[in-house]
């Protein structure tokens, strides 16, 4: 390692869960890539993406785990080590957003009891009278279960940034 070069202080692992084509593998596209694929699922199985950020002058790479569309065969290696969690629904499926509590419960059973955990409704870009969940009642569930909850869009990038950095900062006051 030559002087100068970035050298990594932290990683921190972070996984996303949720019901099937709520949108994780493009919020996850969105925040490492500022992607939108059109083409996603090319892959099979667990895998992760990586972006590197400084935070407090420290260097840290998040490590964001996507589940590559098998939700029904999350294991327990799936949320070992992981500092932060995404929850993540779509706001024009009710059934989504019904289904948070199963994935918060899923979370807190197999993750560490200090992983910091957001709620997302993804696709907020979405025409009104799609909506089939209103951000104040996800809200309201989210100080419940003690959630960050915001509503983003991996289609626009609106909030994503945010959310992400919200919940890595988060981490961070954790584990600093
Ligand atoms: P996953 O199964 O949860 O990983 O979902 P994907 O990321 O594969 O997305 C599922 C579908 O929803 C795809 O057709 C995406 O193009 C679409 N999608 C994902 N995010 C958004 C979004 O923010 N807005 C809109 N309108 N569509 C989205």
């Amino acid at each position: 390692r030559w002087e100068g070069e970035a050298e990594i202080d932290y990683v921190f692992k972070v996984v996303v869960v949720g019901d099937s084509a709520v949108g994780k593998t493009q919020l996850l596209a969105r925040f490492t890539r500022d992607e939108f694929a059109l083409d996603s699922k090319s892959t099979i199985g667990v895998e992760f993406q990586a972006r590197t950020l400084t935070l407090h002058r420290k260097r840290v790479k998040a490590q964001i785990w996507d589940t590559a569309g098998q939700e029904r065969a999350v294991t327990s290696a799936y949320y070992r080590g992981a500092l932060g969690a995404m929850v993540v629904y779509d706001v024009t499926r009710r059934a989504t957003f019904e289904h948070v509590s199963r994935w918060v419960e899923e979370l807190r059973a197999h993750a560490d009891g200090s992983t910091v955990v957001a709620l997302i409704g993804n696709k907020a870009d979405m025409p009104a009278a799609r909506r089939e969940v209103a951000a104040d009642e996800a809200a309201r569930l989210a100080e419940e279960q003690g959630l960050f909850f915001s509503e983003a869009s991996a289609l626009t990038g609106d909030n994503v940034e945010r959310a992400f950095l919200t919940l890595l900062e988060e981490v961070f006051a954790v584990v600093s």
